[in-house]
């Protein structure tokens, strides 16, 4: 059995004192949730006062991005070791965003994946591909390749901490969901994917989360496929009702 897992992206928004309110706000909306485990990703700065906010809750913090050395001359670079100091249990790592604007390539985010799960972080390994490469029948070659330059050299002892998030691009802040078949199509692509690299028990247990304009309205279509384990939500999770009305998709 897989714990779902909702994930909230906040991106480049909110202020210390936006960020703390929306965790007071959100908490009593999904106190009665003990089934799905979730998590809020917060601007670096906001990531201390959000997990203090969080600490009696059953919100759990995540970072955006990290470095992948412990620490040293690397100005402007926030370390693993540092944001496990912070409070966060999490970070994403490869996100589209990431690839897309700050240069993140195969071999950045392996190293990133690696020095996270060292330091004892839970990754969020972000996978998807352009709407160019769908329609050039590239899906899961792009797919494929993420996936396996993600976890390459990474034992199977260490995948229980990682997670997937299949993401297309196409679908990210657009309004434009993957449909539900969409999704569970990728999301089978990668378990089997991962079955070939680990093994079959190693690709059952591993979540698999879908992003890309995920909604209280569309969460439940997607969470009832046999490969959706969860949601990585971007605008959507901006507001405590409306990332609230997806926590609660059952
Ligand atoms: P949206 O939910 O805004 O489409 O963003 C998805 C995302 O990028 C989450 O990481």
């Amino acid at each position: 059995m897989r714990t779902p897992l909702i994930a909230g992206n906040w991106k480049l928004f909110k202020t210390l004192a936006e960020a703390t309110a929306l965790v007071d706000e959100l908490a009593p909306l999904i106190s009665a949730v003990d089934d799905v485990e979730v998590v809020v990703a917060p601007v670096f700065t906001a990531i201390s006062a959000v997990a203090k906010a969080a600490e009696k809750t059953v919100i759990k913090v995540a970072a955006q991005d990290c470095y992948w050395e412990e620490e040293g001359a690397f100005t402007g670079e926030v370390s693993p070791k540092l944001l496990k100091d912070a409070g966060c249990s999490h970070v994403i790592i490869g996100h589209s965003e990431r690839r897309q604007y700050f240069g993140e390539t195969e071999e950045t985010v392996n190293r990133k994946t690696k020095a996270a799960l060292k330091a004892g972080l839970v990754v969020l390994l972000c996978v998807g591909e352009t709407l160019a490469e769908r329609e050039s029948n590239a899906t899961f070659s792009v797919i494929k390749t993420q996936v396996s330059g993600g976890l390459a050299g990474i034992p199977a002892s260490d995948l229980a901490h990682v997670v997937i998030a299949y993401e297309p691009v196409w679908a990210i802040g657009t309004g434009k969901t993957a449909s539900d078949a969409q999704a569970q199509e990728v999301h089978a692509f990668i378990r089997s994917l991962v079955a070939e690299l680990y093994s079959s028990s190693e690709a059952d247990a591993l979540r698999i989360l879908y992003g890309g304009s995920v909604k209280p309205e569309n969460v439940k279509g997607l969470m009832s496929q046999a490969d959706i384990d969860g949601a990585l939500v971007g605008g959507a999770s901006l507001k405590a009702e409306s990332f609230a009305g997806i926590v609660r998709f059952k």
